[in-house]
């Protein structure tokens, strides 16, 4: 009984342990893993993401002239692989709390982004954008050979080397 009434006036002593959660602002724990965030302007669409989705949350459609990202949020587990994974940072884990969802509101949390391809600088052929941040962190090593062919799709690159290279020959024996 003692023992008891020990904890209680300890426990008074202490005051609240919980928060008045909604009523007062929560903060989240460290490195908690909300809602995911997906920034298309990063986004190469490798499909990374959507190979190492356990609960099939993430879909990349693709198409002749562009590619659909749709992440069914509604779906996600937060495990935070696709964001371990993702070469170029465009998925991040938020700290948003509210994971729970209306069941009529189980369709409205779906993000979709269209992402439409560039056209070959040489053949015309549609090919994936290169985002900006990507391109800024391949120069990073001044490789500026690599500007050039920004454009260009990986055939009419591999015929641009090689003639370039058949030049270098050809001057060589002719000198
Ligand atoms: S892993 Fe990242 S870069 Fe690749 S498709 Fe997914 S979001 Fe885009
Ligand atoms: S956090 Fe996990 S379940 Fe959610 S989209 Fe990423 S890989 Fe899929």
């Amino acid at each position: 009984m003692l023992k008891t009434i020990g904890a209680v006036l300890s426990a008074l002593k202490k005051g609240r342990a919980t928060v008045n959660y909604p009523y007062e602002p929560i903060t989240p724990p460290q490195n908690y893993r909300g809602k995911v965030q997906y920034d298309s302007t990063k986004c190469i669409g490798c499909g990374t993401c959507q190979y190492v989705c356990g609960g099939k949350a993430i879909k990349i459609d693709t198409y002749n002239d562009h590619f659909d990202y749709i992440l069914w949020d509604a779906a996600c587990t937060r495990c935070g692989m696709c964001v371990e994974f993702c070469p170029t940072g465009a998925l991040t884990m938020s700290e948003n709390l509210h994971n729970a969802i209306l069941g009529e509101e189980i369709l409205e949390r779906i993000h979709y982004k269209n992402i439409p391809y560039v056209r070959c600088d040489i053949c015309k052929k549609y090919i994936k954008p290169l985002p900006d941040v990507v391109y800024q962190e391949i120069l990073k090593g001044n490789n500026y050979a690599f500007k050039e062919n920004e454009h260009i799709c990986p055939d009419c690159r591999r015929k641009l080397h090689a003639e370039k290279l058949f030049k270098g020959i050809n001057t060589l024996v002719n000198r």
